[in-house]
């Protein structure tokens, strides 16, 4: 993997702005990975999905991420800094097993973990059991109860639930939580950080950079779209500095 150009980034952008976030996860994706196919890319687990992401972030914007929230209580504006290395817990290249067996009482199930297309298949449901369920039906290849096969059907809410813990549990780069704490009111609370919504608005601002960057020079210069983009941001930026 290798840190994104200027053309990719505006390229990114372009083909981003009218997907869903999971969509536009995988458009990420296939510009980290242009040897794999998408199939391949919305069958990663979302926790290695994101590792990837944050990676692909480091590499081309740095290891230190700038976030903010607002407190729920006081409304306090909170910024801070995070670093690639806190909230990475898999290693991107870690390979996670196929198939993973839960063991929740008289049930025995086989099941792999949540990808990109499961994720689509529950885009738009709000109910949290209905969600977990699909999601199950979708992710379950076995289902046993005291050794004998039965239907994913016939499982109890309570081992559906047990089963949405555990594979949290073996993808936990899908999940980064947040323990913040308000300077104004003590406050603490938890927000979920979200690597897809986080890049795509760095993308969305740097894409924008870029673009008024090759309109400044275009216009003195008369170099072309593509020259621009081509050229490294120190060179860009020391013409720029010359123009300005
Ligand atoms: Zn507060």
């Amino acid at each position: 993997m290798r840190s994104l150009t200027g053309y990719q980034i505006l390229q990114m952008w372009e083909i981003g702005q009218t997907q869903h976030p999971i969509d536009r996860a995988l458009t990420f994706l296939s510009f980290a990975y242009p040897e794999k196919s998408a199939d391949e890319l919305a069958a990663l687990s979302i926790g290695q999905r994101d590792a990837y992401l944050l990676t692909l972030r480091e590499l081309t914007f740095g290891s230190k991420l700038e976030s903010y929230a607002e407190c729920p209580k006081c409304g306090e504006r909170l910024e801070f800094t995070l670093n690639v290395s806190d909230i990475r817990v898999v290693d991107a290249l870690s390979t996670l097993q196929r198939e993973y067996t839960l063991t929740s009482g008289e049930y025995q199930l086989q099941f792999r973990l949540p990808n990109s297309k499961d994720l689509a298949a529950v885009v738009g449901y709000q109910d949290l059991n209905a969600v977990r369920n699909l999601i199950g039906q979708r992710c379950v290849l076995q289902t046993q109860r005291e050794g004998i096969e039965i239907n994913y059907s016939e499982l109890p809410a309570n081992v559906i639930i047990h089963l949405a813990q555990s594979m949290a549990e073996y993808d936990s780069q899908a999940e980064i939580l947040l323990n913040l704490i308000c300077p104004a009111c003590s406050h603490s609370w938890q927000v979920l950080f979200d690597i897809v919504a986080f890049f795509w608005s760095e993308l969305n601002t740097q894409a924008k950079r870029l673009l008024r960057e090759v309109h400044t020079l275009a216009r003195y210069y008369g170099w072309s779209e593509k020259d621009i983009l081509s050229m490294s941001a120190n060179r860009r930026n020391f013409y720029l500095d010359l123009v300005s």
